[in-house]
C-alpha cells in the first residue's frame, strides 16, 4: 500500500490529519452534545482528542434510524445483487482510504503502521468483499411433504443488530460484524471501544459514499457501561455481536435477559496453548511462529498464543533458541514509524495489569528468561516477555494477559500436553506442532477449541470459521456460518388441498 513512507511522512500526515469525533445517525456524522470523553495517544501519553460521550439518548436515536431503515425495506428489500455492489464498492474505498484508516486506529491505541497496513486494512477489505459476494447467495429451502402441502423455508434478517467492538483491531473487529450483518440484510448500530472511537466513524461515512442508504450503518460513541450498556439492554435491538472481555461478555447475556432475550454472539478471552512435539520438522519455524504468536500486536490478541506447551525432549533447546530469536525481535518504538513492530500497550492502565502480571509469575515461581519490564519510552510500552518453568496452576498460565507474555510449561508428550492444554475455562484457538499425522488429527479431535492449527500458527482466510468453545464465548465470526447467525429461518407451511389421511 503506502509502506514506501516514512516516519517523518507519516508524522506529517498525522498532523494534517483531520476527524469527525462525534457519532454517525441516519447518514451524517453528528457532533453529539457537551460530554466528551479523551482518547489518549498511547504513544506518547498525550490526548489525541476529545470524543463524544453518548448515552441511552444517543442509542435511542441510532436504533430509531435503523429501525425505520429495516421497516422501509430500503436495505433488507434491496435486489440482494445491488446490496452486493454496494459492500462490493465499500471493500474498496476501505482500500483506498486504507492511510487513514491506519492512522485513526495506530494514534488511538497504538498499533504500528506497519501491522495497520500488512493486516488490518487489507482483512477488513476481504472480510467485506467476501460478504458482499454471499448477500446473494442466502438461500431458504423447500422440503419434502405430502400431496396436500407445500413447506418452504425463507431465511431473513433479524432487524437490527447492535456491534459492540474493543479496541485491539478496531477496524477489523468492527468488519467481522458490521459486513456479515449488512450482508444479510440488518440494519447497524456499532459502539466502539473508546480507546479506538474513530475509524468506525470513517467506515459508517464510507458505506453511505458506497450508495448505502441513510439509517443502515450507525455508529455511536460513548463508554461501555453507558453507551454499550443501553445498546446491550435496547428492546428495539434484535441480536448483540460482541468481542470484548469473558466478564462483559457474561454481563451481555444479563443483558439480553434483563431486556428482550436478544440473541448474542459473544467473542471473549483466550489463553491459546502451542503445543511442540519432540518430532517436530523445523524447530527454528515453529520457534519463529512462538514468537510472533504472542508477541504480535504487542500480544493483545484474543488468540495470542500465551502457553507454550513444550515436550521436554526439546524444551530446552526450544527455550534457548526463543531467547536468542525472540529478545530482540520485536522493538519497541513510534508506532508511525514503519520500522516498529511493537507499539505500546493501548492504556496506562492495561501496561500497569501486564506488569502486575509479570510480578505475579515471578512471585509465582516461574522462571524470568528476558523481558519483565518497560523500555524506557515517555508511552505505555511493555518490552516482550518470556517465562520458563511455568506450570500450568500459575496465574500467568490461568489468565488472560493481553500483552507480550509467554509462558512457557513442560509436558511429556501429547496426552499431558491435550490435558494442560483443554485445563483452561478458555476455548478459543490451539496448535499442535508434530510430524506425525495420528497425532495431529488426535490433537484436532481432543483439543478443546473453536480453531485449531497443525504446523502453523494465525494462518487461514475469511471461510475459516473464527470462533470459541467454552468461556471464550459463543458463535462464529467470519465464514458462512457466521452470516446465518445474522439470519433467522421462517417457516411457511401452505395447505393445498385435502390430506390422503387426514390426521
Ligand atoms: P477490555 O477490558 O479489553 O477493554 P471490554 O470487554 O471491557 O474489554 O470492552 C469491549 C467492548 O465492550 C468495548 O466497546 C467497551 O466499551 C464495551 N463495554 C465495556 N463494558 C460494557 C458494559 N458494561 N456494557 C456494554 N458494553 C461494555
Amino acid at each position: 500500500m503506502t509502506n514506501s513512507l516514512k516516519l517523518a511522512d507519516w508524522q506529517q500526515r498525522a498532523t494534517a490529519l483531520r476527524f469527525p469525533t462525534g457519532h454517525f445517525i441516519d447518514g451524517d456524522h453528528v457532533p453529539g452534545g457537551t460530554a466528551r470523553f479523551t482518547v489518549i495517544n498511547p504513544a506518547t501519553g498525550t490526548p489525541l482528542c476529545e470524543v463524544a460521550a453518548g448515552g441511552a439518548a444517543e442509542i435511542d436515536r441510532a436504533v430509531a434510524s435503523a429501525r425505520r431503515s429495516f421497516s422501509s425495506g430500503v436495505w433488507r428489500r434491496m435486489a440482494p445483487r445491488d446490496r452486493l455492489a454496494i459492500l462490493s464498492r465499500l471493500a474498496q474505498l476501505i482500500a483506498a482510504n486504507g492511510e487513514r484508516l491506519a492512522l485513526l486506529d495506530s494514534l488511538s491505541m497504538g498499533k504500528p503502521i506497519r501491522d495497520m497496513l500488512n493486516i488490518d486494512v487489507p482483512s477488513a477489505t476481504q472480510c467485506f468483499s467476501y460478504f458482499a459476494e454471499l448477500s446473494d447467495k442466502i438461500d431458504g429451502a423447500v422440503t419434502a411433504t405430502a400431496a396436500d402441502a407445500f413447506h418452504y423455508i425463507l431465511r431473513e434478517p433479524l432487524g437490527v443488530v447492535g456491534c459492540i467492538v474493543p479496541w485491539n483491531y478496531p477496524l477489523l473487529m468492527a468488519a467481522w460484524k458490521v459486513a456479515p450483518a449488512l450482508a444479510a440484510g440488518n440494519s447497524v448500530v456499532l459502539k466502539p471501544a473508546e480507546q479506538s472511537p474513530l475509524s468506525a466513524l470513517l467506515l459508517a461515512q464510507l458505506f453511505v459514499e458506497a450508495g448505502g442508504p441513510p439509517g443502515v450503518f450507525n455508529v455511536v460513541n460513548g463508554l461501555g457501561n453507558a453507551a454499550g450498556a443501553a445498546l446491550a439492554l435496547h428492546n428495539d435491538v434484535a441480536k448483540i455481536a460482541f468481542t470484548g472481555s469473558t466478564v462483559i461478555g457474561k454481563q451481555m447475556l444479563v443483558y439480553a435477559g434483563q431486556s428482550n432475550m436478544k440473541r448474542v454472539s459473544l467473542e471473549c478471552g483466550g489463553k491459546s496453548p502451542q503445543i511442540f512435539l519432540a518430532d517436530l520438522e523445523d524447530l527454528d519455524r515453529a520457534v519463529s511462529y512462538a514468537i510472533n504468536g504472542i508477541f504480535g500486536n504487542m500480544g493483545e490478541v484474543c488468540n495470542a498464543g500465551s502457553r507454550l506447551l513444550i515436550d521436554k525432549r526439546i524444551a530446552g533447546e526450544f527455550v534457548a533458541r526463543f531467547i536468542e530469536q525472540g529478545r530482540n525481535a520485536y522493538r519497541a518504538g513510534d508506532p508511525l514509524d514503519p520500522q516498529t513492530n511493537l507499539g505500546p500497550l493501548v492504556t496506562a492502565k492495561q501496561r500497569a495489569r501486564v506488569l502486575d502480571y509479570i510480578g505475579k509469575g515471578r512471585s509465582e515461581g516461574a522462571r524470568l528468561e528476558f523481558g519483565g519490564d518497560a523500555p524506557a519510552l515517555p508511552g505505555c510500552y511493555v518490552n516482550p516477555t518470556l517465562f520458563s518453568g511455568v506450570n500450568n496452576r500459575m496465574t500467568i498460565a490461568r489468565e488472560e494477559i493481553f500483552g507480550p507474555v509467554a509462558a512457557a510449561i513442560e509436558v511429556d508428550g501429547l496426552e499431558e500436553a491435550v490435558a494442560i492444554a483443554n485445563d483452561s475455562i478458555y476455548g478459543l484457538a490451539a496448535a499442535v506442532w508434530t510430524r506425525d499425522l495420528r497425532k495431529a488429527h488426535a490433537a484436532v479431535r481432543d483439543l478443546e477449541a473453536g480453531v485449531i492449527w497443525v504446523n502453523c500458527f494465525d494462518h487461514g482466510d475469511m471461510t475459516q470459521p473464527f470462533g470459541v468453545y467454552k468461556q471464550s464465548g459463543q458463535g462464529r465470526d467470519k465464514c458462512l456460518e457466521s452470516l446465518l447467525g445474522y439470519t433467522q429461518t421462517k417457516s411457511a407451511w401452505i395447505h393445498l388441498g385435502p390430506a390422503a389421511n387426514p390426521p
